[in-house]
């Protein structure tokens, strides 16, 4: 073969390969430096042996410092590359995807949830007063900040107290547009009987069920002088001042459940102005606006002085002559002892009577049934009831439930004779009505009346009280409890029996711990060893 070139040798080609001429040896390239030797700094120290520094080390930051600064791909610069004309083409609409899908879609984070500005509003606002809570001259305000004229004020005051009115449509007199305005600002609530209970001589048990669903009760005493040791021809109407009662006392059926609020000053008012309301719609022939009620004592469920304030607004509506009209003589409030609130009393300008419950003549006997007693004595209250007696001038009265062998002895005449004299007090004495299941008792009535006799022959003032509604539970907060009772076996609303019809109720709720007043923290607890029954027969309060 001619053509043959010789000593031309490729290696990895064998010398006698048909195109061994034409293979050109590939050149061979020096090995491209390690990339750590090339971003090593140049000098005498790189060339020797030491090692290059580690990723965080004072060479390896140098050597970033000395790196020319790094460019954006395909963005346009002096020295970055030039940019792609087909990735700068704009997409054909076939191509184009929606910015949701380009990119994760934009959350905003999470706001607080803020509920609807009116029920915003509605929450800030202050809960609407009832007009009856309001005194003369705070309605006299309120209408003159009004532009109203001052004998608005008169027209209010008639029919809130003398008409008794339960809407306001039915003040025709008052005109609609000021009607509304007060409508949008004030409440007009009425107590609404649950039950009405009917004793043979006459009294009458009114359960009443409140704006907020609670029940409380009111007893209506008519004249019937038979019925009491000391004859009576006042109208009288026990009433409450409390949903339940903190003061636990022995003997108390209010008590039982424990207290869950204070009555508001219309709540107490309006024990009166419903109890007339009812009277007035058994006597259709009465003149519109007659009075019934002349005798009012606070002996109802919960202790009244621990609700001082409220009670205090209440009676002064109820003994002006624009509101209720009973005078202050015969409104007698009645305490469990309160020895701070009896001070206080004394001070306040009005005529108001008091009672005080003390059912043991000793602090021993005393204890046993009232636990107020520990936190007050019987020293401190009747020093307290002393003070009344010289600011005020008016008798006092003892009220002292007569309960077989706790407080019916003997040797309980000689101290309540000198308690007595010593306050100038009349003593009423109660036999005690028996509950079946209940560990109290009525002393049999020759033990009541040779206590009687005991004290009229040591000069005391006494009468022996014949307890009016001994068949109508007229003890206090018996008939609450009953109806509670028979609410709870109904979870929810239940139907409850009352005069006339029937009435849907809401179960009762917790009770609660009163506030922490002076006047209404609740008493301590019964020391070891108390002999106490631990049931609690009926209040003494009727
Ligand atoms: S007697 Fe009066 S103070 Fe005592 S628990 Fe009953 S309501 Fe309360």
């Amino acid at each position: 073969m001619s053509g043959k070139r010789k000593g031309h040798s490729v290696p990895g080609v064998p010398p006698n390969h048909p195109f061994a001429a034409f293979i050109r040896p590939k050149p061979v390239r020096p090995p491209a430096p390690s990339k750590k030797r090339a971003k090593a700094p140049a000098g005498k120290k790189e060339a020797g042996a030491k090692p290059a520094a580690g990723p965080t080390g004072r060479g390896f930051a140098k050597a970033r410092t000395q790196q020319p600064p790094r460019r954006r791909p395909g963005r346009p610069g002096k020295r970055g590359p030039a940019r792609d004309p087909e990735r700068t083409r704009p997409p054909a609409s076939s191509e184009r995807v929606r910015p949701s899908a380009r990119r994760p879609a934009f959350r905003r984070p999470a706001r607080p949830v803020r509920p609807p500005a009116r029920r915003a509003r509605a929450a800030a606002k202050p809960a609407r007063v009832d007009l009856r809570s309001l005194d003369y001259a705070e309605l006299h305000q309120i209408l003159s900040d009004m532009g109203e004229p001052a004998f608005r004020t008169v027209q209010l005051a008639i029919w809130l107290y003398k008409q008794r009115a339960t809407r306001w449509d039915q003040m025709t007199n008052v005109p609609q547009n000021l009607r509304r305005r007060l409508a949008g600002r004030f409440t007009l609530h009425t107590l609404e009987p649950v039950t009405i209970q009917g004793s043979t001589d006459t009294t009458r048990k009114f359960l009443w069920r409140l704006p907020d669903g609670a029940l409380i009760e009111s007893v209506l005493l008519p004249a019937n002088p038979a019925a009491y040791g000391e004859g009576s021809d006042r109208v009288t109407l026990c009433v409450s001042t409390q949903v339940g009662c903190a003061y636990g006392c022995r003997f108390c059926a209010s008590g039982l459940n424990g207290w869950r609020r204070n009555l508001e000053p219309f709540e107490i008012v309006e024990q009166v102005l419903a109890v007339e309301r009812w009277h007035a719609a058994q006597h259709p022939g009465l003149p519109p606006g007659a009075r019934l009620i002349d005798n009012l004592v606070i002996m109802g469920m919960g202790e009244p002085l621990a609700n001082y304030d409220r009670l205090l607004k209440a009676l002064r509506i109820l003994n002006a002559p624009w509101g209720g009209g009973i005078g202050a003589r015969r409104i007698t409030i009645s305490t469990c002892g309160l020895a701070p609130e009896i001070r206080r009393l004394a001070a306040e300008p009005e005529q108001f009577g008091l009672a005080l419950s003390l059912h043991g003549a000793t602090d021993e006997v005393r204890e046993r049934l009232m636990p107020v007693n520990r936190r007050y004595p019987l020293a401190e209250v009747t020093a307290a009831c002393r003070e009344y007696l010289e600011s005020r001038g008016r008798l006092i009265t003892l009220e002292y439930i007569l309960i077989k062998d706790v407080n019916d002895g003997l040797d309980q005449i000689e101290p309540l004779a000198r308690i007595a004299r010593d306050l100038r007090a009349k003593v009423n004495l109660i036999p005690y009505n028996h509950v079946d299941g209940l560990p109290w008792e009525r002393p049999s009535e020759e033990a009541q009346e040779a206590f009687l006799a005991a004290l009229e022959a040591r000069g005391v003032r006494v009468t022996l009280r014949r307890e009016k509604g001994h068949d109508i539970d007229a003890a206090c907060g018996q008939l609450r409890l009953r109806t509670e009772a028979e609410l709870a076996a109904k979870p929810g609303t239940a139907e409850v029996a009352e005069a006339g019809g029937t009435a849907a109720t809401p179960a009762p709720g917790p009770a609660q711990v009163p506030p922490e007043t002076e006047a209404s923290a609740p008493p301590e607890p019964a020391a070891e060893g108390d002999e106490s029954p631990p049931s609690q027969p009926p209040a003494d309060h009727d």
